[in-house]
């Protein structure tokens, strides 16, 4: 049996991130990190995007880095710069190999290949985490392993974000090479959000079709749709499919936490994906620096969770209730918001950052009844449908 103080379940977005912001404080307090994760060689196809002020984030790793988005329903297209924000995309595997290569000095981490199958929390307040090869004993468990099935029975207010991704090369671009295309949503709005996304990089293009859907959906209908999209707006033969990416994201009201006061959820499993718009990246650093933060400061740990927002959780919870009940008009509400706030405000208030009178101005945009009325079921039936 092996023992260590931190274990990290999964080397992927969040155990990679909480890793890194962990590395100094090993080292200064002589404690044991493991990782494991089932494969280190292999990560399944992912493009993480996020806007962000911070000077040229992951710059060195970054895909491509954009200072204007596109929103467009119907015959509204709006152009917005975003400044002072900067949107970027980066290669999961490139992070990933980056993380590894840094955190392979740090001679208080180590690696283990495996997969855990059961978790328990033993009297002594240790974790032991039985895996396909071995057994591992820590103080505090982190653990970002997620399946959506653990989402199937939950039944609240609760909404996947799935999408499928064609990464084309192509002689003529899809467009304007200095913008994302964040959501164009001038595709049937029946009984899903659905939008078209276009990340037009240097010598390919990702175009995503993506549902916020109360049901999963099989693969076949993303793939007529981005057929159709393509054919739209190429002819036959004039572009490649050169790869894929497909998810889905929890855009949930369930409230993440661990069944164990020594295992700290982290990443999606953790809450990390914004319940109205699957955004996970900005959200996820957050957490690993609040995680040392509160370790630096001799906090206790147990049964905290680290990814609650405050008010921002109400917000969240209230869109997703207009979202899950009047799919057919939140293309129009969220074009809206974009269309009569400065684009700034909007992204700031996605990221969790503006203050209650920004917020105030942003929602006095929106349709007031809907809001009041979804926002007043949110506090009397928190979470319930
Ligand atoms: C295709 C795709 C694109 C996305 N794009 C964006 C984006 O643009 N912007 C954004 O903000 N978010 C995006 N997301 C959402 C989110 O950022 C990612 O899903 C992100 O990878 C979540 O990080 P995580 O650490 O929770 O999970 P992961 O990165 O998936 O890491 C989990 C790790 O746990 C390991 N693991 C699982 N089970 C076990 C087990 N039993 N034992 C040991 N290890 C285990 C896995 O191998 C994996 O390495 C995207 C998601 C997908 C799927």
């Amino acid at each position: 049996m092996h023992k260590y103080d931190y274990i990290i379940i999964g080397a992927g977005l969040s155990g990679l991130t909480l890793a890194a912001e962990l590395a100094d404080y090993l080292l200064d307090n002589n404690k044991t990190l493991l990782i494991i994760d089932p494969d280190f060689t292999h990560f399944t196809n992912r493009t993480w995007s996020f806007w962000t002020q911070d000077p040229a984030p992951y710059a060195d790793i970054s895909l491509q880095t954009w200072d204007h988005i596109r929103i467009a329903h119907g015959r509204q297209e709006l152009w917005k710069p975003i400044a002072p924000f900067t949107y970027v995309s980066i290669d999961g595997s490139s992070f990933r190999r980056q993380k590894l290569e840094e955190l392979a000095k740090n001679p208080q981490i180590s690696y283990q290949q495996d997969t855990i199958v059961n978790r328990m929390q033993q009297q002594d307040k240790l974790v032991s985490l039985k895996g396909e090869q071995h057994t591992y004993i820590a103080e505090y468990v982190f653990d970002s392993s997620f399946d959506i099935q653990q989402l199937k029975d939950y039944e609240g207010v609760q909404l996947y974000q799935q999408f499928v991704g064609y990464f084309i090369r192509s002689k003529r671009g899809l467009g304007n090479q200095k913008m994302v295309d964040m959501m164009d949503f001038r595709t049937e709005q029946k009984e899903a959000i659905a939008f078209f996304y276009v990340l037009p990089f240097k010598d390919q293009t990702l175009v995503e079709y993506t549902l916020f859907t109360d049901t999963i959906r099989e693969r076949r209908l993303f793939e007529e749709k981005l057929e159709a999209y393509l054919a739209n707006k190429f002819d036959p033969g004039a572009y490649t499919i050169v790869d894929q990416e497909e998810g889905i994201i929890p855009m949930s009201s369930y409230r993440f936490r661990s069944k164990h006061s020594h295992i700290i959820p982290i990443g999606t499993a953790g809450g990390c994906s914004k319940a109205s718009s699957g955004y996970t990246f900005t959200f996820a650093q957050r957490q690993a620096k609040r995680i040392v933060r509160s370790l630096q400061a001799k906090k206790s740990l147990k049964g905290k969770v680290f990814s609650g927002s405050g008010r921002f959780d109400f917000y969240d919870r209230t869109i997703l209730r207009i979202f899950y009940k009047h799919p057919e008009r939140s293309a129009a509400i969220l074009t809206q918001l974009f269309a009569l706030n400065p684009t700034e405000q909007v992204l700031k208030f996605l990221n969790n950052e503006t203050s209650i009178w920004e917020e105030i101005k942003l929602f006095s945009s929106l349709p007031i009844p809907l809001f009041s009325k979804y926002a007043l079921l949110e506090l009397l039936k928190p979470g319930r449908k």
